[in-house]
């Protein structure tokens, strides 16, 4: 099961701002999350970001990554903004089956971790939807411009309940098992300098070395 994080925004896009943060701050910090539970505590997933830090990716670019990667499933990190308060989630406007299905058992596991008001399901013409070739699911969690959600969103504590909601809807959706190969220890896969993977499961590992050795300089894995 191969699942890329795209945390929104990054670089010279901030996204939304309010209240003294910055969404794309705020979505890298709930991505790597969601990456780290998910490699640290189950067997048979692979995770990649379209981004790990705070660089500009482009939207078809974002896409691109996934598309190249033959992910199985594209996860959207995003904060709303605008007037409003609460949890809304986003498939692409066609709403194809398997996008419906992991909605309708993602959307909920996220409300209910996070104790907050629920938006709804709904769809959009969103790029990242349209582009990604694999089911595909974009969170907006809570507003940035409403200084209650804000309170919430400041909280580190409550960034890592945001991705624990994000990693049991994708449990459920996807049938995910529990139980790691890497003793709970979580480990970074870093090629030529660039990481591009990190793992609990030491299969995972290998299975990552195998693909670059014949093509890198170096390989470096290095626990987290
Ligand atoms: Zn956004």
């Amino acid at each position: 099961m191969k699942i890329m994080i795209d945390p929104g925004h990054g670089g010279h896009d901030p996204g939304a701002v309010g209240n003294g943060l910055q969404e794309k701050t705020l979505n890298l910090t709930i991505a790597r999350h969601i990456r780290d539970i998910l490699v640290a505590e189950y067997q048979g997933v692979e995770v990649r970001m379209t981004r790990d830090s705070d660089v500009f990716i482009g939207l078809s670019q974002r896409a691109a990554l996934a598309n190249s990667w033959g992910a199985n499933y594209f996860m959207s990190i995003h904060i709303n903004a605008g007037g409003g308060t609460g949890f809304e989630s986003y498939i692409y406007n066609t709403r194809p089956a398997s996008s419906v299905r992991a909605q309708d058992l993602i959307h909920p596991q996220i409300v209910q971790a996070m104790g907050v008001t629920d938006r709804g399901k709904k769809s959009a013409n969103f790029a990242v939807l349209r582009e990604t070739n694999m089911p595909a699911i974009l969170t907006e969690n809570l507003f940035i411009d409403r200084a209650a959600d804000a309170t919430r969103l400041a909280n580190a504590t409550f960034l890592r309940t945001i991705a624990r909601g994000h990693v049991n809807g994708l449990e459920r959706a996807f049938n995910l098992r529990k139980g790691s190969g890497g003793g709970g220890n979580v480990y970074r896969v870093i090629v030529d300098g660039t990481q591009v993977g990190a793992y609990g499961d030491h299969q995972n590992i290998l299975n990552e070395i195998r693909r670059n050795v014949g093509t890198a300089r170096n390989i470096l894995v290095q626990r987290t």
